[in-house]
C-alpha cells in the first residue's frame, strides 16, 4: 500500500518478490545466501492489451512441457520461467500473441503469468496440476459460485481445449481476458463469449466492493 501512495498510482499493479540474494562470500552453498525482499508498484498493466482484451486473444498450444511439478513445484508462485518464455518464442514463430504448455501427457497446463478455464456445455474446466493455483483463478471460482456457473479443476486435455465453447485466462495482471484463437482454429464462433463476458464484468465489480478489496490510504 505504502509502494502505491508513494508512487501516487490510482490503478497500480504491485508485486512483492523474495529473492535468494547472494552470499556475501560467493560461497555456491544456498543456505549462505542474505535473502532479500524487494516490493514496486507500476501503472497498471494487462497480459492482453485492450484490442486483445476486445477481440480475445490468439494463442498457441506448446509442445513444450511446463517443468514437472516433481522438478519444481508450481504452486509455489516463482520466476523460474525458462519454459515459459521458451514457450512464448515457440508461439511467436507461429503467429500466436501467447502460449498454454502441455503437461507432457495429453494435457494443458497454464501460460506465462495466467491460469486458464473452458467452457463445455456450459461449465468450467480449468487443470488442477501442475499449475500456480493463481489468486483470480481462485477469484473466478467464488464468482462462479455468485453466478450459479458450474466450476470444476480436472485434467483439461489439449482436445478439450481447442474444442471448448469459450476459454479464458485468469491473471492478476489483466483479470479475466477472453481467448479467441487457439492453434489458429476459432473458439466457439471466434468472439469473446458471454460467460466471460459477465465474469469479467463482476471481477471489476468486486474491486468497488469493501468485502473483495481494500481501499488505498493516499494520505493527506
Ligand atoms: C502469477 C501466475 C499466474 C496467475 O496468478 P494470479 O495470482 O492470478 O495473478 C498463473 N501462472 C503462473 C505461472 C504465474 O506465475
Amino acid at each position: 500500500m505504502q509502494c502505491v501512495r508513494r508512487a501516487s498510482l490510482r490503478e497500480a499493479y504491485v508485486e512483492m518478490v523474495c529473492t535468494r540474494g547472494f552470499s556475501p562470500t560467493f560461497s555456491r552453498d544456498p543456505r549462505d545466501a542474505v535473502n532479500t525482499f524487494l516490493a514496486f508498484a507500476i501503472p497498471y498493466s494487462s497480459v492482453a492489451d485492450r484490442e486483445q482484451q476486445a477481440r480475445g486473444l490468439n494463442i498457441a498450444i506448446s509442445r513444450i512441457r511446463r517443468i514437472p511439478p516433481s522438478s519444481v513445484d508450481p504452486t509455489v508462485k516463482n520466476y523460474h520461467w525458462l519454459d515459459l518464455v521458451a514457450g512464448l518464442f515457440d508461439a511467436y514463430d507461429r503467429d500466436a500473441e501467447n502460449v498454454v504448455l502441455s503437461d507432457g501427457e495429453g494435457g494443458v497446463t497454464e501460460g506465462p503469468g495466467f491460469n486458464i478455464f473452458a467452457a463445455r456445455g456450459g461449465a468450467l474446466l480449468t487443470p488442477d496440476h501442475g499449475v500456480l493455483e493463481g489468486i483470480t483463478r481462485q477469484s473466478a471460482f467464488e464468482l462462479c459460485h455468485e453466478l450459479e456457473i458450474p466450476v470444476s479443476a480436472g485434467a483439461l486435455s489439449a482436445a478439450d481445449l481447442v474444442g471448448a465453447e469459450e476459454v479464458f485466462i485468469t491473471s492478476t495482471a489483466g483479470g479475466i481476458m477472453p481467448v479467441t484463437r487457439i492453434d489458429q482454429r476459432p473458439v466457439g464462433d471466434g468472439r469473446p463469449g458471454p460467460l466471460t463476458a459477465r465474469l469479467s464484468a463482476l471481477y471489476w465489480a468486486k474491486h468497488e466492493d469493501p468485502a473483495w478489496s481494500t481501499a488505498v490510504d493516499y494520505g493527506p
